[in-house]
């Protein structure tokens, strides 16, 4: 979708979106920039323009760009090993999967190399549990609005009609329930029932977190008829909300049998996991499962690292997102379209009365990369490394792009 409004594109920038709409599916909506480089929580394109990045690849690049840590362990491992498969063993899942489980409350893990693989990889995880005791026990009870990734599985558990309808039918036996909704929730839980498979913060719905009484009650119904508990923490999860998990943030926390992650595990390597207790692990055994590229030496070593970083930045997290979230607060303030700012740690969402589609266009011609997610919602996803000043130069870009929304539309 190359709209000569927004940019004006230089030849070879232009080169390189003509060469894609000839060759590649066209299955994404692109913004017409062609980045080429970033630093720290910045990006610039190929003309040299430089843009604040609030959104980290959506999750993904949560320590910046070139964070000089990440370089470090990526050009050493790189001349040691990179891949080995897992025929054998390598000198970093072992530890990896440790301090996973430590920071967790979980015990074993599974590498994957995406978020939706390790969905997919849970859910066989629940289909083998069932399984074990009665063959009737495959359901899955899922919310509405969630997002769970694009395979067959991860799709059918996915309760949002637009990714669905287009590929149906998917998987039977899954029921969804409102968020929050705990009496529907009750009666969508029974015997038959595998797992329940929960966003603790859905992120790709709009930033809407989960009342720590339905999650609690989902603990208890999963006790009570012996099914699995699964939080999707990919994207509310490894120090997004300024806690390792965003199951952490209840108190007591609320712990799932079944934990996956991604995104920004790996500071951009594909890198996924599926995190377990014993119970829920053991219905795997040798063979039932695998990954060629999963848990590779260099996305694992990566991911030490980002762990052993992240480790300092958990306090800076819950701070900044703070200070970010009274600011974004006050900014609403002004405008009345502004219908809400919600959000936990740096996961920050902005509701307004408007399709917000339009605002990320101009935001790019401001420098400035933000991202529209459920029509509505502005999505901010910054790097945890994202400074103050930074927080403050955002807040002022995003006061004049507000300001120059027509609110109510003439049309209307
Ligand atoms: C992004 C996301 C996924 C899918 O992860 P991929 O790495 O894109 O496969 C699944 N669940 C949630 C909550 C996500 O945000």
């Amino acid at each position: 979708m190359a709209s000569p409004t927004t940019t004006s594109l230089d030849a070879r920038a232009q080169a390189i979106l003509d060469l894609e709409q000839q060759f590649l599916i066209q299955t994404y909506r692109r913004f017409p920039v062609v980045l080429r480089r970033g630093k720290g929580c910045w990006l610039y394109d190929t003309a040299g323009k430089k843009y604040l990045d609030l959104i980290s690849g959506i999750g993904v690049n949560a320590l910046g760009h070139a964070h000089p840590r990440i370089l470090r362990v990526l050009r050493e491992q790189a001349g040691i090993l990179i891949h080995s498969s897992n025929l054998y063993y390598h000198e970093h899942q072992g530890p990896l999967a440790r301090k996973l489980s430590e920071i967790s409350g979980l015990q074993r893990c599974f590498f994957t190399n995406s978020g939706t693989e390790a969905v997919e990889g849970a859910l066989k995880i629940a289909r083998a549990f069932g399984r074990q005791q009665a063959p009737e026990k495959y359901e899955i009870v899922a919310l509405e609005n969630s997002f769970h990734g694009r395979t067959l599985g991860a799709l059918s558990i996915t309760g949002q009609a637009k990714y669905r309808t287009d590929f149906e039918p998917l998987l039977p036996g899954v029921r969804f329930v409102e968020r929050n909704d705990v009496s529907a929730l009750e009666q969508a839980v029974s015997t038959r029932t595998a797992a329940i498979v929960l966003e603790w913060i859905q992120g790709e719905g709009g930033i809407y977190p989960l009342d720590p009484a339905f999650a609690r009650r989902a603990r208890e119904l999963a006790d009570q008829y012996q099914a699995l508990l699964i939080f999707d923490e990919i994207q509310c999860g490894l120090g997004r909300t300024g806690r390792y998990f965003a199951y952490q943030l209840a108190d007591p926390p609320v712990l799932p049998d079944i934990t996956v992650v991604a995104k920004p595990l790996a500071c951009g390597l594909p890198l996924g996991a599926i995190i377990a207790n014993e119970r829920a692990a053991a219905a795997l055994t040798a063979g039932m499962h695998g990954s060629t590229f999963g848990g590779g030496a260099l996305a694992c070593r990566v991911a030490l690292e980002f762990l052993a970083i992240l480790e300092e930045l958990l306090p800076a997290i819950h701070q900044t997102g703070g200070l970010f979230r009274v600011q974004l607060t006050e900014m609403a303030r002004h405008f009345s379209f502004v219908r809400e700012v919600r959000g936990y740690g740096l996961m920050i969402g902005i509701e307004l009365d408007l399709p917000c589609r339009s605002i990320v266009e101009d935001a790019l011609t401001e420098g400035l990369l933000i991202n529209c997610t459920h029509d509505t919602v502005i999505r901010l996803l910054p790097p945890y490394i994202i400074s103050d000043t930074e927080v403050d130069r955002a807040v002022k870009i995003l006061t004049k792009l507000l300001k120059k929304v027509k609110y109510p539309p003439e049309s209307a």
